[in-house]
């Protein structure tokens, strides 16, 4: 028996007539360098991404070509997620804080023929530009200064754009978006985004139970859009026609808190040394800002319990989630369970604290020594996920099995607890557990707890070799500026929350914590730096 229904592949370009159709005076505001606003529309921006696609098809772009952008968040990235897919271009998002021999490295693994970049972002081009082969470099021209000699300039290329031009029917299987893995464990490795795995992880998104994505929001991502492409809020934003502010390069507390006023945002997302700094800044002056009431959405590293609960004394909604490059990125996200509606205050900020449940389509699995483990919420195994937007393999073929199962699910190398509601609990990350007298601690739960202390400002907790016990955790700590804190009291303020044997004895007071591109504690810095540890 044949099905009845039609079989439209799932590819972007249609979101483009959709929003010049149905949402063309809603707002796309971005902030450039000067801090001056830009402001533009979805109909504009459905206009320009359709002239991009027509000038790159006229420049010699062919289908699966890749093109890189180098660019901070604002309406022209936009342009380029779309223009460039459209045109059956591969959009390749590149990490502007990558060292110059990775983003070489990368550029050159991807194979990219054009680039456009920000004028600001000249510099870091620079590094890298003998060592790559680039067929055209677009500039745009964010800083206001005449696009520099020897480059095309952006704006002229979308004014050379042909005009009648259709964009080419695309299947749904074919690539729209390339990220790289940011290496953090070991060499960076492509993943090929399809139309389809884009669309789908779109829709899923935009679910009220995942980011609830709608038409109503004002959606500010402060995730960078070359970090796996900002978590899909900008699809999002573009598919439901949501106001989209782009904050550019002005990453600092006070900048994203006045944009967050000014633009009326409700909705945001950033890693959670972002949203450290807006709380501190909105502790020291509460009335300072008048803030709609924003659930901001908090990934990329597991959120200490102490923001959620910061947080909701200034009247924002922390949202918890958990992604991977591989991941598209949303996997899970938390939301408190109606099964907890009745429990107490601290199982409710505990269960917020955890990364959440898996979001349609995306299972789950915790795989330990023998096998998947138990709902149970304690037994710890390796996460592995799969589903329409999970990697299957990475960008040309590679297919390492100790990143992918014989039978098809994707190895997240993250250590979980997965309890009887299917609400998942990052313990470690494989190669960051600690295992002391052959029982696992997590570096996690130490760090968030500590972070909890009025005068710690950053915590991060590794492994380091121990005569006895094989290996225990040392805190790295920084203190909060001109606030004070010994090891003997940071140990007494541990040793009523965990087992006595999970609780520090090494605690190391440092200026700061090395953190990788995405703003994440760099743990291997970490070790290196300790290795030698001296106990008592
Ligand atoms: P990399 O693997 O190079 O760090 P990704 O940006 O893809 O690059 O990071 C994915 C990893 O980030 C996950 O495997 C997990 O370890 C960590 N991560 C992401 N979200 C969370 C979260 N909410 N809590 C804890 N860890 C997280």
């Amino acid at each position: 028996m044949h099905g009845s229904m039609m079989t439209t592949p799932l590819t972007l370009t249609p979101f483009l007539e959709r929003a010049r159709l149905l949402f063309s005076d809603r707002e796309i505001v971005s902030r450039l360098p000067s801090k001056a606003l830009h402001r533009t529309t979805y109909g504009d921006f459905a206009r320009r991404s359709l002239q991009l696609a027509a000038a790159l098809t006229a420049a010699g772009l062919r289908k699966g070509d890749r093109v890189a952008t180098l660019m901070w968040n604002h309406s022209a990235h936009l342009e380029a997620y779309f223009g460039i897919p459209a045109a059956g271009g591969v959009l390749h998002t590149l990490n502007l804080r990558l060292h110059p021999d990775q983003l070489a490295w990368i550029i050159n693994d991807a194979a990219d023929r054009f680039l456009i970049v920000d004028d600001v972002l000249l510099p870091i081009l620079a590094k890298v530009q003998d060592r790559v082969k680039l067929e055209k470099i677009f500039v745009v021209a964010s800083s206001g200064a005449p696009v520099p000699p020897g480059f095309e300039s952006y704006e002229d290329l979308l004014s050379s754009a042909p005009s009648g031009f259709t964009p080419p029917a695309l299947a749904e299987s074919d690539v729209a978006g390339l990220c790289y893995t940011s290496g953090t464990t070991g060499n960076p490795k492509g993943v090929a985004y399809t139309h389809r795995s884009t669309v789908l992880h779109c829709l899923a998104v935009s679910l009220a139970d995942t980011l609830a994505v709608s038409g109503r929001e004002t959606v500010l991502p402060v995730v960078p859009m070359f970090h796996v492409n900002a978590w899909g809020l900008p699809f999002a934003a573009v598919m439901v026609g949501a106001k989209l502010v782009l904050p550019g390069p002005h990453l600092d507390a006070e900048s994203l808190l006045e944009l967050f006023e000014k633009e009326q945002v409700t909705l945001t997302a950033g890693v959670p040394t972002i949203w450290m700094g807006i709380l501190a800044a909105l502790e020291q002056a509460p009335s300072r800002w008048k803030l709609q009431r924003m659930r901001m959405v908090v990934g990329g590293s597991a959120v200490p319990e102490s923001v959620i609960r910061g947080f909701d004394r200034h009247g924002q909604t922390v949202v918890h989630a958990w992604g991977m490059t591989e991941t598209s990125p949303v996997g899970t996200v938390s939301h408190l369970s109606p099964a907890l509606a009745n429990a107490s205050e601290d199982e409710r900020y505990q269960a917020r604290a955890r990364q959440g449940t898996p979001v349609p389509l995306v299972e789950i699995r915790a795989v330990g020594d023998t096998g998947p483990v138990a709902w149970d919420g304690q037994s710890m195994g390796e996460l592995q996920v799969r589903g329409p937007w999970i990697a299957g393999s990475y960008f040309g073929g590679s297919q390492d099995p100790d990143k992918f199962t014989a039978d098809g699910w994707f190895r997240t190398g993250d250590v979980v607890t997965i309890d009887r509601h299917g609400c998942v609990k990052i313990t470690d990350r494989t190669k960051d557990l600690i295992k002391s007298g052959g029982e696992w601690i997590s570096s996690v739960d130490l760090e968030n707890a500590l972070i909890g202390h009025p005068a710690v400002k950053e915590a991060c907790v590794i492994a380091v070799t121990h005569p006895k016990w094989a290996e225990r955790p040392l805190a790295a700590v920084v203190l909060k500026p001109g606030a004070q804190a010994t090891a003997a009291e940071l140990r007494a303020f541990l040793e009523p929350r965990f087992a006595r044997w999970w609780v520090p004895e090494a605690y190391a007071f440092v200026a700061e914590i090395p953190k990788t591109s995405a703003g994440k504690f760099l743990k291997s810095a970490l070790r290196d730096q300790f290795k030698d540890w001296k106990w008592d």
